[in-house]
């Protein structure tokens, strides 16, 4: 079967178990009954919720299980999993067993798509490290000013099966992907997909680098068109070398240099491709200015390049290109510049909650106070500190585990001043600002860019970048 054609699967009288209730679990299980599977839901949790949505779903006549996600029901065909639920849980053990397959949401949504009657659109797929969400907005604002029905959809927070199963009708979506989702999608086959950069996170899930590394090699099998790689970042070349992908399908680099031939870069300024023309031997052509991406930061142009690659591939002209990331405007709490107060910026990049996303943004200005911490969530800074302690005017710590960052930077950037913010209270960010205000110099930024999770202090890093902000402006009113 060609890998973009739609596969058909007879639902009637199947016996699917869905694992978990909640955000992919419950249309999940709607979905498959609607089309005549007889479904039973598994839940671990057996609280009020749980209950007020089994009593739902027990009303259309599925079967829920409460308290108890570990068994499998001995009848199953097919188990349905929510993607983050971890792959050495015993129900997967037992459905190994049994020979039964396991799905994500994502593989759900790739084997029902135009099972509606409706025309089933390639999927331009992202995955990374970080950057997934920027890079999957930059393309689906490329795509549009291509004139081309999509959508941002996936792990960016948009349901792929109600992307896949609604009304509207689309020419190709622009699909964020988990690592998570990737490990339960064993058959999707991309349009052409994008690897943005591989750094350790979530490893307790995965078991190993390796296993990480390998699902998320998984978005490159079968690809068409392109298997767009990151040229800094020598193992995302190597998941493509590794990917078995259709006949002619091209590996094209990104680089924040000049390109080679079969790659997009950056020469004087101008954002260049060198792979999807008709010499790329002799041939680069303009797409765009680094100035027109917001913010103009190096690993934000990466992701504009990547973004740029997979809608070149998709047959996508120059102009919308430019166009295309002209209109972007980065999410909120992503390298978001609040205000200048005093020949001083204020930048809220709340969203680096790992080392890896902090050291881009560091990378980003050459004189910083950094405010950082939180849960480290099992990282080590050291690296981050030789990397930036050049830059770095002074630090505000604060948060559960900033001792592991005060540890770093005494034993790498001993003479950098530091403040060490031993209160968690709501008044704690205010303080934070106050005394990166008190060591900052003009020319400087004050960039929030934690290197760790929020929720120790915060409900999540939306309400640690606004308190940031808020923090900013009420300086900003003072001093107005
Ligand atoms: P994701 O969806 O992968 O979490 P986002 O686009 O939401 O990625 O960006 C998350 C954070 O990662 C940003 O706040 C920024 O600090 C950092 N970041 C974004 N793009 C990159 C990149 N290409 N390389 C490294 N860090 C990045």
């Amino acid at each position: 079967m060609g890998s973009q054609e739609v596969s058909t699967v007879d639902w009637q009288g199947k016996h699917v178990t869905v694992a978990g209730l909640g955000v992919s679990g419950i249309p999940a299980a709607r979905a498959l009954h609607e089309r005549g599977a007889l479904v039973t839901v598994v839940n671990d949790g057996d609280d009020e919720r749980a209950r007020a949505q089994a009593a739902e779903l027990e009303a259309l006549g599925i079967t829920v299980r409460l308290g108890d996600g570990a068994t499998l029901p001995p009848s199953t065909e097919l188990v349905v999993t929510a993607p983050g639920w971890q792959p050495d849980k015993p129900l997967f053990l037992a459905a190994a067993e049994a020979g039964v397959p396991v799905w994500g949401d994502v593989e759900l949504a790739w084997r029902l798509r135009g099972d509606n009657g409706k025309k089933a659109a390639p999927w331009l797929a992202v995955t990374g490290t970080n950057g997934k969400t920027t890079t999957v907005r930059m393309l689906a604002s490329i795509l549009e000013a291509a004139g081309l029905r999509t959508a941002a959809v996936g792990n960016i927070g948009v349901s792929l099966l109600d992307a896949v199963l609604g009304d509207t009708e689309y020419d190709v979506l622009a699909v964020e992907l988990s690592s998570y989702q990737l490990h339960w999608a064993p058959s999707l086959r991309a349009h052409s997909a994008a690897v943005l950069n591989l750094a350790p996170d979530h490893l307790d899930w995965h078991g190993s680098m390796e296993a990480y590394a390998a699902d998320k090699g998984r978005v490159y099998e079968g690809n068409t068109v392109a298997c767009v790689y990151n040229v800094a970042d020598p193992a995302t070349e190597d998941l493509v070398r590794e990917a078995d992908v259709e006949e002619g399908c091209r590996a094209i680099g990104f680089t924040l240099g000049a390109p080679g031939p079969s790659q997009l870069g950056v020469v004087n300024g101008i954002l260049v491709d060198r792979a999807f023309v008709a010499n790329r031997q002799k041939q680069a052509q303009e797409l765009a200015e680094v100035s027109d991406v917001d913010p103009p930061a190096p690993h934000n142009i990466a992701n504009a390049l990547a973004a740029a690659a997979l809608a070149r591939a998709f047959g996508v002209e120059p102009a919308a290109v430019r166009d295309g990331l002209r209109a972007f405007r980065p999410d909120a709490h992503r390298i978001e510049h609040v205000a200048d107060i005093g020949e001083v910026a204020y930048v809220d990049d709340s969203k680096a909650t790992n080392t890896h996303a902090t050291e881009a943004s560091l990378a980003a200005y050459d004189s910083i106070v950094w405010i950082a911490g939180g849960l480290a969530k099992g990282a080590t800074f050291d690296e981050l500190i030789i990397g930036a302690a050049k830059r770095l005017r002074g630090v505000v710590l604060m948060g559960a585990d900033r001792a592991l960052i005060h540890e770093a930077l005494t034993r790498h950037a001993p003479e950098v001043p530091v403040v060490d913010l031993d209160r968690t209270d709501t008044g704690a960010m205010s303080e934070a600002v106050a005394r990166a205000a008190e060591l900052a110099r003009p020319g400087d930024t004050v960039l929030l860019a934690p290197a760790c999770a929020s929720m120790d202090m915060f409900t999540n890093y939306n309400k640690r970048g606004e308190a940031f902000a808020d923090a900013v402006r009420a300086r900003a009113d003072e001093s107005a």
